[in-house]
């Protein structure tokens, strides 16, 4: 069984189709990107499926469980995690706190609301600041960590939930092109590591083409595409939405930066 199954979903904002009827599947193990231009209805895809934007028809399963109905909470319950900013009021806090909050608040889904967490979990913390590369710096504040540092430790929080799926809305945005490469393919370590699903949209393309198993494309609401990278990139009508007829995806660029 697929992890995540799409289908039929659509959602209008008064006249507008911003998703206009989509189908897709996600595996365990996977990582999906959803691409598409500006407006293509990436973002709102996105928000149905964490439980931000309800569905005006089709349906959204996790392991068969239907979401579209759910909140956000109760999606979160169920395994769908997320990558957020650390909130402003965290930044104060050190980078393995931060960490041992989003444990701590792990355990209560895992467990129950009113069992007391037994212990502060630092070294559990630890555990997942090693894994994205952060014990070293798990005693500072995150107020002063650099940006890319930043983005590894809102990976180990949401993976703080165990989630059999996560959701990551851009999470290369204003990041170096080095910075990127790390973030990714320690990402996708996690991805085959845990066996978990990965859902996450993205600018570059350079990361799209060099992380992502299968993608989806989408433009104004509908899907018009979706296979392996090399599939993707060849594809006429994919070509016309991004560039108009007559020009191709960047192949050098996306060699250059290529897994190694
Ligand atoms: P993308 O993330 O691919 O750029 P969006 O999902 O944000 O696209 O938007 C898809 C379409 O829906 C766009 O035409 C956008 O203007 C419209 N839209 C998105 N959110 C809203 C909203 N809250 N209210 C009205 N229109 C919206
Ligand atoms: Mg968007």
């Amino acid at each position: 069984m697929s992890l995540l199954t799409v289908s039929g979903l659509g959602k209008s904002f008064g006249g507008i189709r911003a998703v206009d009827g989509i189908d897709f599947e996600l595996k365990a193990g996977e990582l999906l990107a959803l691409i598409g231009p500006n407006g293509a209805g990436k973002s709102t895809t996105f928000n149905m499926v964490n439980g931000q934007l309800r569905a005006d028809r089709g349906s959204i399963r996790l392991e068969g469980v239907e979401l579209v109905g759910l909140k956000p909470r109760q999606i979160w319950r169920l395994g769908v995690g997320r990558t957020f900013q650390i909130a402003a009021t965290f930044a104060s806090l050190t980078v393995v706190e931060n960490v041992q909050m989003a444990l701590i608040s792990a355990d209560r889904r895992l467990y129950s609301f009113w069992r007391p967490a037994r212990e502060h979990k630092r070294d559990e913390a630890l555990e997942l600041l090693k894994k994205v590369g952060m014990a070293a710096q798990a005693d500072r504040p995150c107020s002063v960590l650099a940006y890319g540092d930043v983005k590894r430790v809102e990976l180990a929080i949401a993976m703080a939930n165990a989630p059999k799926l996560l959701l990551m809305d851009e999470p290369t945005a204003g990041m170096a092109p080095a910075e990127r490469n790390d973030l990714m393919a320690l990402t996708k370590d996690l991805v085959v590591e845990r066996n978990m699903g990965v859902l996450f949209t993205e600018h570059s393309m350079d990361v799209v083409f060099a992380y992502a198993d299968r993608m989806v494309v989408l433009a104004r609401g509908r899907l018009i595409a979706q296979g392996a990278p090399s599939e993707i990139r060849d594809d006429p009508k994919v070509q016309e939405v991004y560039f108009g007829s007559g020009k191709t995806f960047e192949k050098k660029a996306v060699a250059a930066e290529a897994v190694p």
